[in-house]
């Protein structure tokens, strides 16, 4: 950087590093099961009779359509560029710079505490236990944070969190701060919703997205569901047209009926192929299988990760390390892909072990 920049930056910014994306980290590659994205590309349209106007802040046929979608009132429903702009509306309507904290529970998604550690807001971590559940008595020990981030089904462990732990959390920070679901992969496990809690709890928050099973992650749009009040604070800070006018009619068209028909016939298809590639995993020499598969992708470790990974990578077959997170050392997350995709990669695997193979 140079020195101006030095000098001028926030200083809670000069030590981050620009979002080690999935897509910056390999921009090559032919089989792309590095970033939980859906295998299936479907069509829309595009009407640009309007391109010249400022699009709606919040599209009355995307809020709609949603709320009918998630059974929720329209007036709980905010539409944002992505989850990851939810996670920061949130951090920054309810977090004071420089004195507030978030809590999360790693190993678990990263945005959460890079949109904190770029907005000056502290962060608490409460691991997960060994089985990845959570420490309900080590999160309700922490008072003073204002947002709880509970990701279920988690990235990158594929669990989901025992319904009755989430119920103490979420009544004992009834006072005190919201708790925020991360449902970016509920589709892969509808019956984990928290939707239905919504009306029940004013300190709960559900984030969703388009980017996972909806198979529209170019298209940036996501969704807080919340209470009426929590939405209404979230529309204080949000950018006048945060959802561009193409977006905005795709997104109308996924939500219809029979765009929510495919999306089940496309969940479903991407359920079994995962659960076939879990079991064609599990049969690997040296393969360990981690977490659950409630989501769209599977974690394991295996003692050669980093060399099968660079492997995989000079194959084109993309995948995404996840040794440098809390208690995965050696752990490697596949999403699952189509029939093609998986098959290419468990015959990768497989030349790779027969090769180098560390022994179980
Ligand atoms: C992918 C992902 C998101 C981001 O969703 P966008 O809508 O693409 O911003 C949020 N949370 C989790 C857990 C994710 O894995």
């Amino acid at each position: 950087m140079s020195q101006l920049v030095n000098r001028l930056i926030n200083a809670n910014l000069a030590a981050l590093k620009p979002y080690e994306s999935a897509r910056r980290l390999f921009s090559g590659g032919q089989d792309w099961l590095n970033a939980n994205e859906s295998p299936f590309t479907n069509p829309y349209e595009i009407d640009s009779d309007h391109f010249n106007r400022y699009p709606s802040c919040q599209p009355a046929a995307v809020i709609n359509g949603y709320a009918a979608y998630a059974q929720v009132d329209s007036e709980q429903v905010l539409v944002t560029r992505g989850a990851d702009e939810g996670i920061e509306l949130l951090i920054r309507t309810f977090c004071q710079p420089g004195q507030d904290n978030i809590l999360i529970c790693p190993p678990t998604y990263g945005m959460y505490a890079i949109s904190a550690e770029t907005c000056n807001v502290g962060v608490k971590r409460v691991p997960l236990q060994a089985d990845f559940r959570l420490d309900v008595p080590a999160i309700c020990a922490e008072d003073d944070v204002k947002l709880v981030f509970i990701c279920s089904p988690n990235n990158p462990t594929g669990t989901t969190v025992d319904q009755g732990d989430l119920l103490t959390i979420v009544k004992h920070f009834a006072d005190t701060a919201l708790v925020v679901v991360d449902e970016a992969y509920i589709e892969f496990a509808m019956d984990a919703t928290w939707a239905n809690a919504l009306a029940s709890h004013p300190n709960l928050v559900i984030l969703r997205t388009l980017s996972k099973a909806f198979a529209l992650a170019g298209l940036r749009c996501g969704f807080t569901l919340a209470s009426p009040a929590i939405i209404q604070a979230l529309l204080k800070v949000i950018a006048p047209y945060p959802v561009p006018e193409p977006v905005a009619q795709i997104a109308a068209q996924a939500l219809t009926k029979e765009n929510i028909e495919r999306l089940r016939a496309q969940t479903a298809f991407l359920n079994s192929e995962c659960e076939r590639l879990k079991q064609e995993l599990a049969r690997r020499r040296g393969i360990e299988l981690l977490g659950d598969t409630k989501a769209n992708f599977i974690l394991f470790r295996y003692a050669g990760s980093s060399e099968l990974m660079q492997y995989l990578v000079s194959e084109g077959m993309l995948i995404r390390d996840q040794s440098k997170q809390y208690s995965l050392n050696q752990c490697l997350r596949v999403t699952a892909g189509n029939e093609a995709q998986n098959n290419r990669l468990l015959q990768l695997i497989d030349h790779f072990i027969a090769q180098t193979g560390v022994s179980a």
